[in-house]
């Protein structure tokens, strides 16, 4: 905790005594934010936490969640002389069903990595410029945190008519994934931690129905220690407090409430609105989700880079991966079914310099954060109970 004032420690500590003592009940909360994973696992949140309170990890992984399929035709689209594609760098490693972006881009696969989706528009207008001919085409990828900046990418190339630019959807949804997970009978979780940052954007009015229809209380929760915790504090309070009263509507909580309101941004969820409608969403590990993804609407058509390039071939050959990737078992880390440390091949066969799956290799992956942060005395390591 040495980055964090006194006074965050001062919090830390309150929080995680108000959470002890008002703990009773044997609880599982799953958060849905790879940035939160990573927090819990750096910041020792879990080891703070009474016994009976055991944290999974869901599908808040943008990297993590983007299908095999949309990652092979991004792959199928870079290996074109004629394009260059324009990603964010944690999906360079990401194996899809035969390779992956770094050997494409290692074959001589124009692949340039981007902080910003309206990056993808200055490389398109500088292609033009310089009258390479090239085809510029934005991997969009993420969840409703990052959609509107695609949103503004898509407008502004509208705009100016960039006849070489064109964008690869594949945005998801946080609320369908979440009702997948907890129509799951065997689901297991008691409460759930929602990412601030997506609710920041989209509002948390679509969580309350799914808190209701499932009876499980959901906290927005922001990304600090300190925001973690009193998250976690809020979901347990709704929990010990409610058990056995089925009368009882469950709620949603907002414990981020110094950023998230209500109904969201409304500008943003304008431009989302504007840009996007939803479309059934393959989830990488979770299979098809209904109206859980974005695609763009008539008005923007001419730039789905799936349109543009449906009946082209790619011209540089693609190196096979080396790895096994059977050994994966992301879709259960991703359903919170099991923790990283219980896959077999975690820490072995796959790390993050050799990854078998992408939970392993992005910066939000939970494998990695397990890999980077968790104490070599996990039980779940040694072979142990896994709380
Ligand atoms: S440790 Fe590796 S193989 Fe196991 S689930 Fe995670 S990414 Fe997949």
């Amino acid at each position: 905790m040495s980055a964090y004032s006194s006074e965050d420690v001062r919090d830390v500590e309150a929080l995680a005594q108000g959470i002890h003592r008002i703990t009773k009940g044997n609880w599982t909360v799953m958060e849905v934010c790879g940035g939160q994973t990573h927090a819990i696992l750096k910041n020792g949140i879990d080891q703070l936490l009474p016994p009976a309170i055991r944290i999974v990890h869901g599908p808040g992984c943008p990297v993590c969640v983007t299908s095999m399929e949309v990652l092979d035709r991004a792959m199928e689209i870079a290996s074109r002389d004629d394009v260059v594609l324009c990603t964010y760098g944690d999906m360079l490693r990401v194996p899809g069903t035969k390779t992956d972006l770094a050997r494409i881009r290692s074959q001589g696969g124009k692949i340039r990595v981007i902080h910003s989706p309206l990056d993808a528009c200055k490389v398109a207008s500088e292609e033009l410029r310089l009258g390479t001919g090239r085809q510029v085409v934005l991997f969009a990828i993420g969840f409703e945190t990052t959609a509107p900046a695609t949103a503004m990418a898509v407008r502004a190339a509208h705009m100016k008519s960039l006849p070489n630019f064109s964008v690869l959807v594949s945005h998801v949804l946080v609320p369908p994934a979440l009702q997948a997970i907890l129509s799951d009978p065997d689901h297991g979780i008691d409460g759930i931690l929602a990412a601030g940052h997506v609710c920041a954007i989209t509002g948390y009015e679509a969580y309350e129905g799914i808190a209701d229809q499932y009876r499980t209380p959901i906290a927005v929760t922001g990304f600090s220690p300190v925001d973690i915790l009193r998250g976690m504090l809020a979901v347990v309070t709704e929990l010990e407090s409610s058990k056995g009263d089925t009368s009882r509507h469950t709620r949603v909580i907002n414990a981020y409430s110094q950023v998230v309101e209500r109904c969201g941004n409304v500008a943003a969820r304008r431009a989302l609105d504007e840009v996007f409608e939803c479309c059934d969403q393959v989830w990488r590990g979770m299979g098809t989700l209904p109206q859980s993804g974005f695609k763009l609407r008539s008005k923007y058509q001419a730039l789905d880079a799936t349109e543009r390039f449906a009946s082209e071939t790619s011209s540089i050959a693609c190196p096979a991966l080396p790895t096994i990737q059977s050994h994966c078992r992301a879709a259960e880390v991703l359903k919170g079914k099991i923790r990283p440390t219980q896959c077999e091949a975690f820490g072995k066969e796959c790390t993050p310099a050799y990854p078998l799956g992408a939970p392993m290799v992005s910066n939000e992956g939970a494998c990695a954060a397990y890999y980077h942060h968790q104490s070599r005395n996990d039980p779940d390591v040694l072979g142990g109970s896994s709380r």
